[in-house]
């Protein structure tokens, strides 16, 4: 099994030699396949590892936009149609300079084994754009998503590909790629999901991540006996997924003790607010800074949150990937925390997560951990369907079954295959397993 998966990732590595993230993301999977691989050898036949590492189209393309000083732009748009062997293409569109090839095919393989998770029926994808919305006027930002969207429009639709927000894409940005969308190809309110509430949007898309990792936290928390009441926690990040995490977190009776941006973070033993987050970051879009402004038993200060020593019980990472190294890991060890789950994709290199694995602390991997966002999407998708609108409670309920459901899942394949507690592993394959029974039904 093993050299069957080392070819695998030889074959990535001489196809694909530059792309760190996507090899990141694929290697950490494939290692935990290798018993699944030994349970089924007809799937070593069908080559099957090989068709799921290659995506089923992976799109580029140019996006000239003009800025208000009447200046021309060229940004690099992406789409990668990874794996539709359970449902359409589904997953976010994220704008950042860091955005490459590399970056949105780890983010796409990532959505495949995500989605499987949720139950739902929807496939894997990614797209973005190394576009930086930081500093552009709202206009700006308009003529940018007209422009991204003139292109994707001809790849995506409510059966066939919808994708919605990540970093950098919110409710605004959504709002003008929709508006595109409807002028050249009519009113389709399936294309898109994160939309706004008056145009087909569901109620609690826009709290579903933070408030998903939270429930799945609760369960893997609950599941060794052991509560969220009176636990501190330290987040990162203070966009969408921080913002709601700690709202949630606060409710359940545990204390949010940091936020961060990239480039500094708040320290608030008093517990964080998240009503103050949200208007400097969702409404002002200013910087978490201020927030030490605004509440007085808080501090700020610069570098990264996960080089600050203070006693904390659980880590949720919800910035952005690779955003805790080997050395932080360590700390987060000697900190003495007990549970780490992230609310960003893969915000831990792997020797960070080799660190976590050699330790007691309970680790609960992104694809897992975060599905709450997309899980409402598909939310979305089925109340686009039928023509109606459910209330904040039901989707909120179902969002917190259906993250319970992605814990138990995780823990049963972890029991099956006798992984001591490998929630990563668990999740991984209970991920594959559905998506793999779907390729092998529907042949090459
Ligand atoms: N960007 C989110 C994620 O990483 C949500 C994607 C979606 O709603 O399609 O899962």
């Amino acid at each position: 099994m093993k050299s069957h998966i080392e070819s695998v990732k030889d074959e990535i590595q001489r196809r694909d030699p530059d792309q760190s993230e996507f090899q990141e993301a694929v290697f950490t999977v494939l290692d935990s396949l290798a018993p699944v691989l030994e349970a089924h050898p007809e799937y070593i036949k069908a080559n099957l590892l090989s068709r799921l590492v290659e995506p089923e189209r992976a799109i580029q393309f140019r996006v000239p936009w003009q800025d208000d000083e009447g200046q021309f732009h060229v940004n690099r748009g992406f789409r990668v149609q990874f794996n539709s062997a359970i449902g359409p293409y589904k997953g976010g569109l994220r704008l950042h300079p860091t955005v490459n090839l590399s970056v949105v095919k780890f983010l796409g393989f990532e959505q495949i084994l995500k989605n499987s998770l949720t139950g739902l029926p929807i496939g894997g994808a990614k797209g973005g754009s190394d576009f930086d919305p930081k500093g552009k006027s709202d206009s700006e930002v308009m003529r940018f998503c007209q422009s991204f969207m003139t292109e994707l429009q001809r790849h995506i639709g409510p059966d066939l590909d919808v994708p919605a927000g990540d970093i950098g894409v919110g409710g605004r940005e959504i709002g003008y790629l929709f508006g595109a969308y409807k002028r050249l190809r009519g009113y389709q309110n399936g294309v898109l999901t994160g939309k706004g509430l008056t145009f087909g949007g569901s109620l609690a898309r826009t709290e579903a991540t933070g408030y998903g990792l939270l429930y799945y936290t609760n369960a893997l928390v609950k599941a060794q006996g052991d509560t969220l009441t009176g636990k501190r926690i330290k987040i990162s990040g203070s966009g969408n997924v921080a913002t709601y995490a700690v709202q949630k977190a606060t409710e359940l009776g545990a204390k949010v003790i940091t936020v961060s941006d990239s480039n500094g973070y708040i320290y608030d033993p008093k517990g964080i607010d998240y009503k103050v987050v949200q208007q400097i970051k969702e409404v002002e879009r200013g910087r978490i800074k201020e927030y030490a402004d605004r509440v007085a038993s808080a501090e700020y200060h610069g570098g990264s949150v996960w080089d600050f020593d203070v006693d904390y019980d659980i880590a949720l990472p919800c910035a952005t990937q690779n955003e805790i190294n080997k050395d932080q890991a360590k700390l987060i060890v000697k900190d003495g925390v007990k549970y780490i789950c992230e609310g960003a994709n893969m915000p831990s290199y792997p020797d960070a997560i080799a660190v976590y694995q050699d330790s007691n602390i309970l680790y609960g991997p992104a694809k897992a951990a975060n599905a709450g966002g997309v899980a409402v999407s598909a939310l979305e998708m089925s109340q686009n369907s039928e023509r109606l609108s459910w209330s904040f409670e039901t989707v909120d309920n179902r969002l917190q079954d259906i993250m319970e459901d992605i814990f138990e899942k995780s823990e049963a394949a972890d029991k099956k295959y006798q992984l001591d507690k490998n929630y990563q592993a668990g999740a991984n394959i209970a991920g594959f397993e559905k998506v793999a029974t779907a390729m092998m039904a529907q042949g090459l």
